[in-house]
């Protein structure tokens, strides 16, 4: 069978091998599609909001900024510009021990001014800094890190999908910010998401597969991964995508588990797959250089400064983590 005839095996049951991480807000995707709900939740009183623009939340220390939401609308309203409103849900109680930066049920609402104003004015604390998702993600709670995750996704979408696809005209937004309706025509928009597979791919002998892109003497190594494509399944992404960047064919391939990555829309697939070829040709465009490891040499490169690979915020090293079959050590700096 060539790779171009693979198939996975029909009516497989998804088998999450990574660990899921709970879910820490609840959507309320009932809630929000009653009409008015984003006034409802801010003039209850009890609303929370966060600030986000340009990709860039407001941070204290190390959370997310959360105001009061009423009065913080009052202040970026009089503050001028383009302001959407979006309803992210209400706040879980995280699993036991861990730390919750927001009381359970605390309705959260994410406010995106068109440009960041400065601390200290439009209602937004001075000690507030603007900071990106990769900046803070690893000292983030996780209640934090769902929400900068899930206001990054729907501001993505929003900041680009502002006109009806269809005719042009400009969309209103509706459902608490989920849904974004044609005036014109009455087409309704939801937000998207790209999926995106992201592969380990392991040798007959047990071996990783790890490449890279940029220059070919560069240090960093991660998985491979790329976009499925109108029409595909994943699996067909999983080898396509493999033969097209290293030129290795792929006999089978295991879902693991996925990350949302939104930046801007990504929701990256982790597969792990195998292949009998032993000689891999990166395609120089994505991939500049691909070299297989074994688990010991993997940790060693990784221990003495000659690769680095993905850190932890990614699923990435938690696919080559799961490989190996534990935590990898990282060269203390
Ligand atoms: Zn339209």
């Amino acid at each position: 069978m060539s790779f171009t005839e693979f198939q996975a095996p029909a009516n497989h049951l998804i088998d999450t091998v990574l660990p899921v991480r709970p879910a820490m807000v609840d959507r309320g995707s009932a809630e929000r599609m009653k009409p008015g709900v984003l006034d409802e939740v801010i003039s209850s009183g009890a609303a929370k909001a966060m600030v986000l623009s340009q990709r860039q939340a407001l941070v204290v220390g190390e959370k997310l900024w959360l105001g009061d939401a009423a009065p913080l609308l009052e202040t970026l309203q009089a503050a001028g510009g383009p302001l959407t409103a979006i309803y992210l849900g209400r706040t879980l109680a995280p699993s036991s021990g861990q730390p919750s930066s927001v009381p359970a049920q605390t309705p959260i609402v994410l406010f995106v001014p068109g440009e960041p104003s400065a601390p200290g004015t439009a209602g937004l604390p001075a000690e507030g800094t603007w900071t990106g998702f990769r900046e803070i993600a690893s000292r983030l709670d996780a209640t934090d890190t769902a929400l900068f995750v899930e206001a990054s996704a729907i501001s993505n979408w929003h900041a680009t999908h502002t006109h009806c696809p269809q005719c042009g005209t400009p969309t209103v937004i509706e459902a608490g910010g989920w849904v974004r309706r044609c005036p014109r025509d009455n087409s309704e928009h939801y937000p998207r998401t790209d999926p995106a597979i992201i592969v380990t791919v392991v040798g007959s002998d047990g071996r990783l597969l790890l490449g890279g892109g940029g220059p070919v003497d560069a240090k960093n190594y991660s998985t491979l991964a790329g976009f499925v494509e109108p029409g595909e399944s994943l699996e067909q992404a999983v080898v396509r995508e493999i033969a097209e960047e290293v030129g290795v064919r792929v006999t089978a391939c295991q879902y693991l588990g996925s990350q949302s990555w939104p930046f801007p829309a990504s929701l990256m697939l982790g597969f792990t797959a195998t292949t009998d070829d032993v000689e891999a040709r990166p395609d120089g465009v994505e991939v500049t250089r691909a070299r297989w490891f074994s688990r010991a040499e993997l940790q060693a490169a990784v221990l003495s400064g000659e690769i680095t690979i993905s850190t932890r915020l990614s699923i990435a090293r938690s696919l080559i983590e799961h490989w190996y079959g534990g935590v990898i050590e990282d060269l203390q700096q």
